[in-house]
């Protein structure tokens, strides 16, 4: 019996290295990535939005920072950004054309390719929980609609009204949105994108990557972007993480996340180099856009997107942090 503990605790030490005291964690956040321009986003509301990334990350590091596992670190900045009205996840994202909230998440652990996601709910306050939910307590990666808000409730995990993620500002979107629809005007890219998402590493050398969204404004009823699906919009193995924002039906016909992390376990590109060629050249050459944030394994981050601007946050190994809007800081 004792052998048998023994052995148990020897191959969980190989399977799960400890925290190393020191060794360098990293945190990158997105908030969406579109067309952002500089006489739209008030300064107020630029100096709010960057609060709530500064918030997103205090929350994650503070995990990464104790010594927790990359995967809490990601939940817990993804809930900062899911809680916030500013961002399209939540509380704030978009509303289809029936005008209901539809949300989609994933969270991956790159260190066991565990992965859970979730689409199409509308009562679940935070998604990216229950996407860790489905991971973690089904044998499932992805539930769907009712079948996901019930496995929620037999879990214990509290529905909210589908009014609480309601905002103005969203309801104005959709009904402009209706309105240029039907006269056959382009809808501008910022009706689209706003979606939230993290990656890290942690003390172990682990990497996890998690991507929250409600998704497009004026979709389909049932509609499911790239955001929960693994592979396109959320991905994380042992060298690599990324999360995605931009429109999905490219990211997911690229499979843009898996690529960029395929291009530098395969290839040896480096990290900024794949998630370059990815975002820079395949998905625009296709007729898509958006952006990425992206990390490896020494803690690398690279953030590159084609549109004007992309809301995005970061702390690296060596402590230093940031939050940008634009491409220029
Ligand atoms: N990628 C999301 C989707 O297509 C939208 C976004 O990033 O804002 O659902």
């Amino acid at each position: 019996m004792n052998k048998i503990i023994i052995l148990a605790v020897f191959c969980a030490s190989i399977i799960v290295p400890p925290a190393v005291a020191g060794a360098p964690t990293a945190l990158a956040i997105h908030g969406g990535a579109g067309t952002i321009s500089r006489d739209k986003l008030t300064p107020d509301r630029e100096q709010a939005i960057r609060a709530a990334l500064d918030r997103a990350l205090d929350a994650g590091h503070a995990v990464l920072d104790a010594g927790g596992p990359a995967l809490d670190a990601v939940a817990a900045a993804v809930v900062v950004l899911e809680d916030s009205p500013y961002f399209n996840a939540g509380k704030g994202a978009v509303f289809n054309a029936d005008g209901v909230n539809e949300l989609d998440s994933a969270i991956m652990d790159g260190s066991t390719r565990r992965a859970g996601a979730i689409a199409g709910v509308h009562r679940v306050r935070n998604p990216v929980q229950l996407a860790r939910a489905v991971m973690e307590q089904s044998p499932h990666v992805m539930l769907v609609g009712d079948g996901a808000e019930a496995f929620a409730s037999s879990i214990g995990m509290p529905l909210v009204e589908p009014s609480y993620f309601r905002t103005e500002e969203r309801w104005q979107q959709l009904q402009d949105a209706k309105a240029r629809t039907s006269a056959r005007v382009a809808l501008p890219r910022s009706y689209y994108f706003g979606t939230v998402g993290a990656v890290a590493l942690d003390a172990s050398g682990h990497i996890a990557a998690a991507t929250s969204t409600g998704g497009m404004t004026n979709k389909r009823w049932g509609r499911v972007g790239d955001a929960p699906i693994i592979g396109a919009g959320t991905w994380a193995d042992a060298g690599c993480g990324v999360s995605a924002t931009g429109w999905g039906e490219f990211f997911i016909r690229l499979n843009v996340a898996a690529d960029i992390c395929a291009r530098v376990a395969y290839r040896g590109d480096t990290l900024a180099d794949a998630a370059g060629s990815v975002v820079m050249k395949r998905v625009p050459e296709l007729g898509g856009d958006g952006g990425v944030i992206a990390m490896d394994a020494q803690g690398n981050i690279a953030m590159p997107f084609n549109t004007s601007g992309m809301y995005r946050a970061w702390i690296r190994p060596d402590g230093s942090r940031g939050t940008a809007v634009y491409a220029d800081p």
